[in-house]
């Protein structure tokens, strides 16, 4: 092994079930192809948890036959919301539900039990990292993109020169609660949209299997009577067979993916206008379908993008790319950026 070659970062994305641990070398090489997953007991509250992921960083490196005192650091990331820094939520997280994770400094715990550093990212940013970093390869510092990732919610990641915008609470790229004009976008008699965060008509509310539940579907069904759906008993497991039946073309399913189209393309004209990014990342669970239906998808929010003339000759449109493994790699890519710098430049500033 090369002196270049002597160091490495761990990624870990942690999920709701598992943790996906992946290792970056000093050269930008991914030394795992796949995904290397473990339980990650999120649900046994945080002492459990920590050491399962530092379970997950054993694994991988048992895997590759790196040698543990060649890890420089940890790049985790988990599902928000929490502050720029890896402190969970006070009002609690949707993946993190008992009290004790109330507050928890996850990004501490995990560097206090590893003894490493520890640089963290919520999993949109994480994710919205690794399509960029992807894209421009070593020229990711002279670009910038914006990342839609619809999921149950929406999430979502700004990086501009190469670098996650985190802002000041750590919730810069919130795109889901970003309200977009509604006007055009509903059909005659829909209600205006609402959002869990107590928003009306902002981008998840729309563009979100949660919006598909309270708000699109909903409403869809009044206007397509005796659809199969309406004999689906709950309206969650109802709103889940939305995307399987818009790849077959089903007509309610369709227009439910031409109005998140349409929000999510109201979206990046905030975005046009606000940070004028060079690519408009797609990524989640409506980029995990056939390719003509996701092609499909993509167009259509290009379609309601609205760029000027000079932006539309620079801007692309593209999916994220590997999207289960691109919490984990993205993790690691900022871990790379920030332990990569000599120690006595960054403490000197
Ligand atoms: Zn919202």
């Amino acid at each position: 092994m090369d002196s270049a070659r002597g160091w490495v970062v761990v990624g870990i994305d942690n999920g709701g079930t598992s943790n996906n641990a992946t290792i970056l070398d000093a050269s930008g090489r991914f030394l795992v192809d796949r995904l290397v997953e473990m339980p990650s007991r999120v649900t046994e509250g945080p002492e459990v948890a920590i050491d399962a992921m530092a379970g997950a960083l054993e694994n991988v490196l048992d895997l590759t036959g790196v040698a543990p005192e060649a890890v420089r650091g940890v790049g985790l990331d988990t599902p928000g919301p929490a502050s720029a820094d890896g402190v969970i939520s006070s009002k609690g997280a949707t993946n993190f539900s008992e009290p004790e994770w109330r507050g928890f400094d996850v990004r501490g715990a995990l560097e206090a039990r590893l003894g490493l550093p520890v640089v963290y990212n919520n999993d949109a940013n994480a994710a919205a990292l690794y399509a960029h970093h992807i894209r421009y390869g070593d020229k990711a510092g002279a670009h910038s993109s914006i990342s839609a990732i619809v999921g149950t919610g929406l999430g979502g990641g700004v990086v501009e020169s190469g670098r996650v915008i985190k802002g000041a609470a750590g919730m810069a790229g919130e795109l889901g609660h970003v309200q977009i004009p509604m006007h055009g976008l509903l059909a005659e008699g829909q209600p205006v949209p609402v959002c869990n965060c107590g928003f009306v008509g902002d981008a998840e509310s729309v563009a979100s299997l949660t919006g598909i539940m309270r708000n699109l579907l909903p409403y869809w069904l009044t206007r397509f009577e005796n659809h199969e759906l309406s004999r689906v008993g709950d309206i969650g497991a109802a709103a889940k067979k939305v995307r399987g039946l818009g790849e077959r073309g089903d007509p309610l399913a369709v227009a439910i993916f031409e109005q998140q189209a349409i929000a999510i393309g109201r979206l990046f004209t905030i975005a046009a206008n606000f940070i004028d990014p060079d690519t408009y990342f797609l990524g989640g669970g409506v980029v995990e379908t056939t390719p003509r239906f996701r092609q499909w998808f993509l167009g259509k929010v290009r379609e309601h993008t609205d760029l000027r003339e000079e932006q539309t000759r620079v801007a692309t449109f593209a999916l994220v790319p590997d999207l289960d493994m691109a919490g984990a790699r993205g993790a690691a890519i900022a871990a790379f950026g920030q332990l990569q710098a000599p120690v006595r430049a960054r403490t000197s500033l």
